[in-house]
């Protein structure tokens, strides 16, 4: 089961991978939106760094929380009030659990989903973070019967995937809609961003 112990150690790792991706995603969004989405996500878990470590002896719904408070108070853009709601949902999916199994997780990811969607109404094939977040949260409950790490690289690999699937996609919500067919052959930022998520919760194990 993924322990309070990792959970924590997972967002508080997320400012740094967010600190090395950030002029991937930078570049990524420079081709299909306004070029801030490197800084955003940065600037989003350095700030969740610094606030961790006042609720570090709390429970994951609390820990989930904080992060999605700070993300939605401290980023700017579509992504902060997005990823924000993520983890703010997330952290309803968690209440009063102690550590999650893979179908808590599979669960919590799914909740965080939707209250992505209820707030951007993203369809499929929107070119979206939600392409990324929906196969991860399918390959969770896949997994249901496998042992942690097995699901979680399943989520890996549902993850990498769902980036490929949105280069073809023409982007239908955010700014790189603005851009009609030019947003595609392009990943999108968003998605990315998820990705990075699920690679630095693999880690964390
Ligand atoms: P902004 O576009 O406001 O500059 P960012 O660059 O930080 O914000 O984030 C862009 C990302 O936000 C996109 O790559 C996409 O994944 C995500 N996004 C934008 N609009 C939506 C939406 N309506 N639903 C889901 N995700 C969205
Ligand atoms: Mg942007
Ligand atoms: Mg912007």
């Amino acid at each position: 089961n993924l322990t309070q112990q990792q959970i924590y150690h997972w967002l508080i790792q997320c400012s740094q991978t967010f600190a090395q991706e950030q002029n991937n995603l930078t570049e990524l969004d420079t081709a299909i939106g306004d070029g801030d989405h490197g800084l955003n996500m940065n600037r989003g878990f350095q700030k969740v760094a610094e606030k961790l470590p006042s609720v570090e002896d709390k429970d994951i719904a609390t820990l989930l929380k904080t992060t999605g408070m700070t993300l939605l108070s401290s980023v700017g853009g579509a992504s902060g009030p997005l990823f924000g709601t993520f983890f703010i949902k997330a952290a309803q999916s968690a209440a009063g659990k102690e550590a999650l199994s893979v179908a808590d997780l599979a669960e919590l990811i799914k909740t965080g989903t939707e209250g992505v969607v209820s707030r951007g109404k993203a369809e499929p094939n929107d070119k979206t973070m939600c392409d990324v977040w929906w196969p991860v949260s399918t390959a969770l409950e896949n997994a249901a019967s496998q042992p942690l790490n097995e699901a979680i690289s399943a989520a890996v690999e549902a993850a990498k995937q769902g980036v490929e699937s949105t280069i073809p996609m023409q982007a239908r919500k955010g700014r790189a809609s603005y851009l009609g067919e030019r947003s595609i052959g392009h990943a999108d930022p968003g998605g990315t961003s998820v990705l990075l998520l699920m690679k630095t919760l693999q880690q964390s194990l």
